[in-house]
């Protein structure tokens, strides 16, 4: 019997290519759309460029069109053409700075371009989607560590966290309306690193504004030092604690979830966090990086960087009593994993 095919919106991006390669080395058959606002294909090839390593490094094939999820046409004719069982939906704008700047394009492109998603599913009779969220949707924690029982929506300080909160709402009046819908909302920690290989990992545009890759280029040579933004919190050392959890984990958390939605009597909407439950603060990543690299890395200590909180991580014991899943690797790999993408990878998936 053949497995379900899935299709994978945003599939050109971090998360979503790492998750296409475990779920192909699940031997799921992998339909990607994405309309490549922020991933990289070289001019004339037929996939972006880390969708055609994860082909290499799999055998096996993803079915890629350039399409925008906002487009119902296009979206229309990929459901026509692929018998799709369940959606993963990474397709989305993620700055949080730009989705100040530009709120109107971030809320059409998250909020619009996921409804119309939804739209086009339900009229294929396809009900299952699991959803990129984040544990920005939590605001300011109200206590530590978060659990999904914790408060949505409130002091979401940003177009991007507010649009992330709104696609859950979205998704929860679905549910109710009408039990044959099926969704699993995945709330995000703080993703980093990058696949064992080196093959695939983060690519930002510019200067990258998270920790981990602005670290990396400052090992590399790219950037000269690290701002470290507030060193005067509430945490052990001063700076800010984060659950980093590692790409190659979060993929797998995917998988473990679509096995789950997969169940024929599974319905309703449900959310999970993704994190490892251990907060780590920004000095302790950077001690970790200059394990990995091999060098004592500049850094200066800078004011706070303006909505921040002090530390946020996960209970993730929701996802390990649920499907089973808990994450595996620990700060070191994560810098490990991340030194290797950079070194291999100086200018992302560019050739130049
Ligand atoms: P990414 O930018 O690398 O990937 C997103 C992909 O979606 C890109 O390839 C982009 O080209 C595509 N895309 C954007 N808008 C689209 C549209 N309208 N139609 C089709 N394709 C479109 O980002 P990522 O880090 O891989 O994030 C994936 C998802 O995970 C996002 O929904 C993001 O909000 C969520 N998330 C990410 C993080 C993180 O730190 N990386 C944390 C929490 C949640
Ligand atoms: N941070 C920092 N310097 C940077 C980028 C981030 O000190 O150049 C800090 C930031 O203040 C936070 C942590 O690193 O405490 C993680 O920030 P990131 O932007 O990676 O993720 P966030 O938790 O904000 O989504």
């Amino acid at each position: 019997m053949s497995l379900p095919v899935i299709l994978v919106t945003g599939g050109a991006g971090y998360v979503g290519s790492h998750t296409v390669l475990e779920l192909l080395n699940n031997n799921y058959t992998v339909v990607v759309v994405d309309n490549l606002v922020n991933a990289h294909k070289d001019k004339g090839a037929d996939l972006p460029e880390a969708l055609r390593r994860v082909e290499r490094m799999t055998g096996r094939t993803v079915y890629f069109h350039s399409v925008d999820i906002q487009n119902k046409e296009e979206l229309t004719r990929i459901f026509n053409h692929y018998k799709i069982d369940c959606v993963m939906h990474f397709a989305a704008l993620k700055a949080v700075g730009e989705s100040c700047q530009i709120p109107l394009t971030y809320y059409q492109n998250n909020i619009t371009g996921s409804s119309v998603l939804l739209e086009v599913m339900k009229n294929h009779g396809v009900y299952k989607l699991v959803y990129s969220s984040s544990a920005t949707v939590y605001g300011i924690p109200q206590y530590l560590p978060l659990d999904e029982k914790h408060p949505t929506g409130q002091g979401c300080t940003n177009p991007y966290g507010k649009s992330k909160y709104f696609v859950e709402e979205i998704m929860k009046d679905l549910c109710s309306s009408d039990p044959l819908w099926a969704i699993i909302s995945l709330r995000y920690f703080n993703p980093v690193g990058a696949h064992e290989s080196g093959e695939i990992g983060e690519d930002p545009l510019g200067i990258p504004n998270n920790l981990m890759p602005f670290i990396a280029q400052v090992a590399s040579g790219k950037l000269p030092r690290l701002q470290i933004f507030g060193s005067d919190y509430n945490t052990h050392d001063g700076t800010g604690v984060r659950d980093y959890i590692h790409i190659s984990d979060l993929s797998a958390g995917h998988v473990s979830s679509l096995k789950c939605i997969l169940k024929p009597d599974y319905t309703g909407f449900m959310a999970f966090n993704l994190g490892t439950g251990k907060g780590y603060s920004v000095l302790d990543v950077l001690k970790s990086f200059e394990k990995a690299c091999g060098k004592k890395l500049p850094y200066d200590l800078v004011p706070r960087r303006p909505g921040d909180i002090d530390s946020s991580y996960a209970d993730a014991t929701l996802s390990k009593k649920t499907f089973n899943w808990t994450a595996t690797k620990g700060i070191d790999d994560m810098c490990q994993d991340t030194w290797l993408w950079q070194q291999k990878n100086p200018n992302g998936f560019k050739s130049q």
